[in-house]
């Protein structure tokens, strides 16, 4: 028999197991029987995106749990990551690349300087995408997409104690300066603002609100760029 890490992984929605019984979508069937190639009898890891996994055996339209497996790729803090729209599909990119970097929620806003007026369809999209994000890095957690916010609304909603507000200019601190694995911290907010930046009014609002203004470096990184440098000084810190 193959091992747990050998096998291949599906996200499900919790509501689909039943007595020990996963409820299989036809999505799901399509992807298990004619993407994966699995076979009636072949197992398989399911995933619920809250943290449980369990081996399964396919069996048509159903799957049967044979047992709980053990997983431990989280990142002991939770990390969310509030995106200035960039332009087109950057936030796909976004998406994907922190998901598997350890984010736990995505909180998209619209700043003075967004340009990209986000469809209805985008957010079902970036679902998607943080799913099979989560599914090929292995990660217990599927992280849970916002619905976008102005950033007046996001900054005021947040409650994570520990906020950080990525400036590409001025003389603030380094992010790889002031974070700092021994404190107690379990929530951290990493803001990254549009193409254009951060106007000074929100830099100000957030401030205010209780963010801490930080450098990622000297150089000026794409606004897709900088979320993955921030995110990855973060999980380098904190990674048990
Ligand atoms: N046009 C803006 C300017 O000239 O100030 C640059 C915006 S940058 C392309 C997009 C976002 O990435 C910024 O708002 C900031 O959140 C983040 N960013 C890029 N480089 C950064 C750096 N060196 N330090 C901190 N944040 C940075």
């Amino acid at each position: 028999m193959k091992r747990s890490n050998q096998l291949q992984r599906l996200a499900i929605a919790p509501d689909q197991l039943q007595n020990k019984q996963i409820l299989l979508t036809t999505q799901q069937q399509h992807y298990l029987g004619n993407v994966l190639r699995l076979r009636q009898g072949d197992h398989f890891i399911a995933m619920d995106g809250q943290g449980q996994w369990w081996l399964a055996k396919l069996e048509a339209s159903q799957a049967q749990i044979l047992e709980s497996i053990s997983v431990q790729t989280e990142l002991p803090i939770s990390l969310t990551l509030m995106g200035a729209l960039p332009k087109g599909h950057g936030f796909d990119e976004v998406v994907r690349s922190c998901t598997v970097l350890g984010v736990t929620c995505f909180a998209p806003v619209i700043s003075d300087r967004t340009l990209l007026n986000p469809s209805p369809q985008k957010q079902e999209r970036w679902r998607r995408i943080a799913k099979e994000a989560a599914e090929q890095s292995e990660r217990s957690v599927v992280p849970a997409i916002l619905e976008p916010v102005s950033f007046a609304t996001a900054i005021s909603e947040n409650t994570a104690n520990y906020r950080y507000l990525c400036v590409a200019r001025g003389s603030y601190p380094h992010l790889k300066d002031i974070i700092n694995s021994g404190a107690e911290i379990s929530d951290i907010l990493i803001a990254i603002g549009p193409e254009g930046g951060w106007t000074e009014s929100e830099v100000e609002w957030a401030i205010q609100a209780g963010f801490q203004p930080v450098s990622l470096g000297r150089r000026i990184l794409r606004a897709v760029t900088a979320p993955v440098v921030a995110l990855s000084l973060i999980a380098a810190t904190f990674e048990k």
